[in-house]
């Protein structure tokens, strides 16, 4: 049986130690998933494996347990691809199908909890959740393994996993979108505007994975133009595009970004220590 260890410790110069953590990202496509179903692509564009994207959303591998942001509907095979087998809490960003109907699935992951798994979102998905998946919210019953959610409010810092989390509120289209700060990195995913007081948390940041859909302008997401013109404004060290579409070909979009500025792909890897 294999064991992996997300967490390690770092000592400073003065032999202080420092927590790290990683992220790893299940999935870097739009709301469809790339390829989309019923179109006809390529061979170059299927041949490079960054090109197939399942829907998206991370996992922030904590001191003290994993946390995912987001349970798409690729959840499933997303943490059998990483080999993940456990999730401690979940922030669901928004009540959207790609980032949410995966959560019947976290019925297994919730057995370590005593069969209820604690998910962190506004009250308006809440409510969206609540009339999903009702049957989540019923009394156990013996023989009837259903899923079982515990729903709490987000707060602008929770403390999950052993992490400080930071939280921010943006919008996509119309609705609410949460983004995410954990110490020098953080993730904005599905967001089209950025409030000015939730802007000045992105300063400082060593990295940044931030949602960029299309070329073309999109009503509720950032498109490559705007999420580089965030990125000129808050100048974060290195970043990463997500929830991308198929508009976005892995294989020559790189060469006209930034050279700071990369495409996510699935099962990307990325370490940090916490200052
Ligand atoms: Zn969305």
């Amino acid at each position: 049986m294999f064991i992996y260890i997300y967490v390690w410790i770092v000592y400073d110069n003065n032999g202080m130690e420092k927590k790290s953590f990683s992220v790893t990202v299940l999935g870097s496509g739009t709301s469809s998933g790339i390829p989309c179903l019923g179109v006809k692509y390529s061979d170059a564009f299927l041949s490079n494996p960054k090109n197939h994207r399942t829907r998206c959303s991370i996992v922030i591998h904590g001191p003290e347990g994993n946390l995912l942001i987001d349970s798409s509907p690729d959840m499933r095979t997303q943490l059998l691809r990483e080999k993940i087998d456990e999730i401690d809490r979940v922030i669901i960003t928004h009540a959207h199908a790609d980032h949410m109907f995966g959560m019947h699935d976290l019925r297994g992951l919730s057995l370590k909890h005593g069969g209820e798994m604690e998910i962190y979102t506004l009250p308006v998905h809440q409510q969206s959740i609540r009339n999903v998946f009702p049957f989540a919210f019923l009394e156990p019953q013996p023989g009837i393994w259903l899923p079982r959610f515990k729903l709490h409010d987000i707060a602008p810092e929770l403390s999950l996993c052993g992490l400080r989390i930071e939280t921010m509120i943006m919008k996509h289209g119309k609705m609410d979108v949460i983004a995410i700060r954990v110490g020098d990195f953080a993730y904005l995913t599905d967001v089209k505007t950025i409030p000015e007081n939730e802007l000045k948390k992105l300063y400082h940041l060593d990295t940044l994975i931030v949602g960029a859909v299309r070329y073309k302008p999109h009503p509720n997401h950032f498109n490559i133009e705007e999420a580089l013109a965030l990125i000129k404004e808050i100048s974060p060290k290195r970043v990463y595009f997500t929830h991308i579409s198929d508009e976005i070909d892995h294989n020559t979009a790189e060469k006209d970004l930034p050279e700071h500025v990369k495409l996510a792909y699935d099962g990307l890897k990325l370490s940090f220590s916490i200052k």
